[in-house]
């Protein structure tokens, strides 16, 4: 490949030479060499060769407020000047981490008030599990230490995280998961639905999830814990019946929910949390992504109060990271929640954006290959497949990954899950530039089905 830019083969040079990249081919990647990313400003992204390119992932899920926001830098280095690091291990405590966390609680669901912070959303859910059976055994339970998630659900890529998550391709690397984690089905009609309906398939799907409660024994199960909608999945948006139907089975058993809302978190649905979106009344929430726009590394637990009532009575947690609450990420948290805030982001993108891109994006159905569109706020996936009616797929053609390129190279960026195409831009995005995505979008659909039919 020739470049524009000589110094692109250098930096490629570079990642060949001393760069380990996550979740990659590292040998396939040396022959291709990567793309390397130079700056962006609202949703756009730059590259060293000059392209410029609309981020239709606002990074991984977590670009909210959009790239190129001043407020976040000078909030980092206000903070780096006054107070670059302090740990909060030994009673002590630091100004952002306090108004940080009444920030949270003030946008988080009622009764959810308190945060443990951690340095990324797997670290969230490590934290999590510990949590969960450390409560339980205050409440002299300690049985119930068996975690359910669900298959094709993702909790990040840490033991516990992945473990957590239900991708078997991560499974199959490590011996995972390790004991104490089990998994059932995921409600993802489309490609598992078969010839129920939707909502008898949400209910199959939901009823799953009592089945494992009952086989396992209620004593031995100390939580329950899903993304409100699946995002590395394949932005999996459950069937209207499948909430209703968990809440119902959440009500029966004494279990802890954990909403793992670090996708769906901070306005991705147009609502704070996806917990509001589904009114899921969880007992913990992990987030990040969002929670920093990005912009640095944070993540955490919120926790609801009777939780955290019980937690009181049991003397030390033995658990905590050198990073948790950092006090400069805490410091751009701070700052990002109050943009959001002031400047009504989640509102309005619930008012013009989610409405705007969820009929732009619909308009795509009518394309050949498109079996379905669906999408909630600013998320949104695309069904790629051979044959409408009964949702058959181009078997092993890897079409998803032939749209993906198509996509890179004119100039936007979808990503594909085998042959989903999902997207998640900043929330700022605009009408014009929804406008902009929806028409590269059908352009690579039309690529990749020419590419199909040749
Ligand atoms: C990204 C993600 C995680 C993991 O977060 P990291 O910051 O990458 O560790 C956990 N849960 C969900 C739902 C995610 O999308």
């Amino acid at each position: 490949m020739t470049h524009k830019n000589p110094q692109t083969r250098e930096w490629q040079t570079l990642s060949n030479d001393h760069h380990l990249a996550p979740f990659s081919d590292f040998k396939q990647l040396k022959e291709k060499g990567p793309r390397i990313i130079t700056h962006a400003k609202g949703v756009y992204l730059w590259d060293s060769e000059g392209n410029q390119i609309l981020d239709g992932m606002a990074g991984l899920w977590c670009v909210a407020i959009g790239y190129g926001r001043d407020e976040l830098a000078e909030a980092a280095s206000k903070q780096m000047r006054e107070l670059p690091y302090y740990n909060l291990f030994f009673q002590t405590a630091h100004p952002p981490v306090l108004e940080l966390s009444k920030a949270i609680a003030e946008v988080a669901p009622e009764g959810m008030n308190h945060v443990f912070f951690t340095g990324s959303g797997s670290e969230g859910n490590d934290t999590m599990l510990r949590m969960v059976r450390h409560y339980w055994a205050i409440k002299g339970q300690p049985n119930k230490k068996t975690i359910i998630s669900r298959v094709n659900g993702y909790h990040g890529s840490t033991v516990a995280g992945a473990s957590l998550g239900g991708m078997t391709y991560m499974h199959e690397q490590g011996d995972l998961p390790i004991p104490g984690i089990v998994h059932i089905p995921q409600p993802y009609w489309f490609g598992e639905g078969g010839d129920m309906s939707p909502e008898e398939f949400g209910i199959w799907a939901a009823n799953q999830l009592e089945e494992k409660i009952l086989e396992l024994g209620v004593d031995n199960v100390g939580a329950f814990i899903a993304e409100p909608i699946q995002g590395a999945g394949g932005v999996i948006i459950p069937p209207d019946s499948y909430w209703p139907r968990i809440k119902e089975i959440l009500a029966k058993y004494d279990i802890l929910f954990v909403a793992d809302e670090v996708i769906c978190g901070f306005g991705r649905t147009g609502e704070w949390f996806g917990s509001d979106f589904y009114d899921l009344k969880p007992d913990m929430m992990t987030i990040a992504k969002g929670l920093t726009s990005g912009y640095i590394p944070m993540g955490g637990l919120i926790v609801r109060d009777e939780v955290v009532a019980v937690l009181n009575e049991g003397g030390d947690f033995n658990h905590g990271f050198t990073y948790s609450g950092h006090p400069v990420a805490a410091a751009v948290a701070l700052e990002n929640i109050r943009i959001m805030r002031e400047e009504k982001i989640i509102q309005r993108a619930h008012e013009k954006a989610a409405p705007y891109l969820q009929k732009r994006l619909r308009e795509l159905s009518d394309h050949p290959l498109v079996g379905e569109v669906r999408g909630v706020g600013l998320l949104g996936a695309i069904e790629l497949v051979k044959d409408k009616a009964t949702r058959a797929r181009y078997e092993g053609r890897g079409v998803g990954m032939i749209c993906r390129q198509f996509c890179f190279d004119n100039g936007l960026i979808m990503r594909a899950v085998g042959d989903t195409m999902i997207i998640a831009p900043p929330l700022v995005i605009s009408e014009a530039e929804i406008d902009e995505l929806v028409t590269k979008a059908r352009k690579c659909l039309d690529l990749t089905l020419s590419v199909l039919e040749g």
